[in-house]
């Protein structure tokens, strides 16, 4: 099968032929519809994560069941799937207690199924490696979508809908009338918007560099829009609050200047919801004095700490009730022979989601 191949940091994908061990217990392999580009796939091809090239990234996924290994018993061949990255044992206590992102074997590198042409190694990025015709990843990593959807929309749930919406619902727990900031109007941005409104956030600014995204924030449901690149724009946000702050900032980006900068934003019992991820060994200071007189908070979320099986048919009931816009999230949508342009895109700033769809 074909697979867009990351052979060195920095470079760009090799289109190439590679080998898929067929799904071990517990396994089942998806033959791929749909992956959406995300920023994590750019920032580990840049490998401003570690990592090990060469590797196979894509983690945004839809398609269709393939064939299951044993011990999956509910999933019949051609099943339409999200395809996450979220894989998680079902036994430790962070599971127990339906918090799968924070799985205490979330960061486990399983042996991956990948090999290239000549038999040689091919990690499995983020334990998924949806750039390519097939996956085969862990049963855990799987959420059955209904018939008939549009696949390339139903991919962008697995990711940065998921991350930006859960950010708001799971991680802060946003209440009716609360206020929030959204830095960042990008693909998480504009989700993490939606869920605010979808919760029924009284404000929700959306801050961003450029006056474009704020166009865009104000359509998925931004109260206000707010220039991040001037100095007076904490102020505005105090303006727009009374005075007072939002109850709630979302990080987005992964610029350490804003993680510093945002606490500034928050009213007293507010909480940066850290959202967006640097480049690993980047540090960041606070005055702790000013958080704890204050009773302000530091969340972290990863993807939006969502429990995908719970969680995503409750997206889909906001989606068809048109709470939820998926479709304009796409820019575009590329063969996979094409992804180095779609990366390109997503990279230049000119993309919200560009999408990978494989030919039946
Ligand atoms: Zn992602
Ligand atoms: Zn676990």
């Amino acid at each position: 099968m074909k697979a867009a191949v990351c052979r060195a940091f920095g470079a760009p994908l090799e289109i190439e032929d590679v080998a898929l061990d067929p799904p071990g217990p517990g396994q089942v392999e998806v033959r791929m519809a749909a992956c959406a580009i995300c920023h994590s796939d750019i920032a580990y091809a840049d490998g401003v994560w570690g990592g090990d090239p060469p590797l196979v990234l894509g983690h945004e996924a839809s398609g269709f069941v393939n064939r299951c290994g044993a011990g999956v018993g509910d999933l019949a061949p051609e099943t339409p799937v999200l395809v996450t990255l979220i894989r998680h044992c079902g036994d430790c206590p962070a599971c127990a207690a339906q918090a799968p992102t924070s799985c205490a074997h979330a960061w486990d590198t399983p042996p991956s199924p990948l090999r290239d042409a000549h038999g040689g190694a091919l990690a499995q990025g983020m334990k998924t490696g949806a750039f390519a015709e097939r996956v085969v990843v862990d049963a855990s990593q799987i959420v059955p979508l209904p018939e008939g959807m549009d696949m390339a929309v139903a991919s962008l749930l697995a990711c940065g809908v998921m991350t930006g919406v859960g950010a708001v619902v799971n991680t802060a727990a946003l209440q009716p009338g609360q206020t929030c900031a959204v830095i960042g109007a990008g693909g998480v941005g504009l989700n993490t918007i939606q869920g605010a409104a979808i919760a029924g956030a009284k404000a929700i600014i959306a801050i961003d560099i450029a006056d474009p995204r704020l166009d865009v924030a104000r359509d998925f449901g931004a109260t206000h829009g707010v220039r991040g690149d001037g100095p007076e724009h904490a102020g505005t946000v105090r303006q727009i609050t009374g005075g007072r702050g939002v109850d709630y900032v979302f990080v987005t980006v992964g610029a350490a200047a804003v993680f510093e900068a945002a606490p500034d934003l928050l009213a007293p019992g507010g909480a940066m919801v850290m959202v967006g991820m640097p480049p690993s060994g980047v540090r960041v200071s606070y005055e702790p004095t000013a958080l704890a007189a204050m009773n302000q908070r530091l969340l972290g979320s990863r993807m939006g700490q969502s429990v995908p099986r719970r969680d995503v048919p409750w997206l889909l009931e906001h989606v068809a009730a048109g709470r939820l816009r998926l479709d304009p999230l796409i820019t575009g949508r590329y063969p996979l022979a094409q992804i180095n342009e779609a990366i390109a895109e997503t990279r230049a700033g000119r993309a919200l989601r560009n999408v990978i769809v494989f030919e039946d």
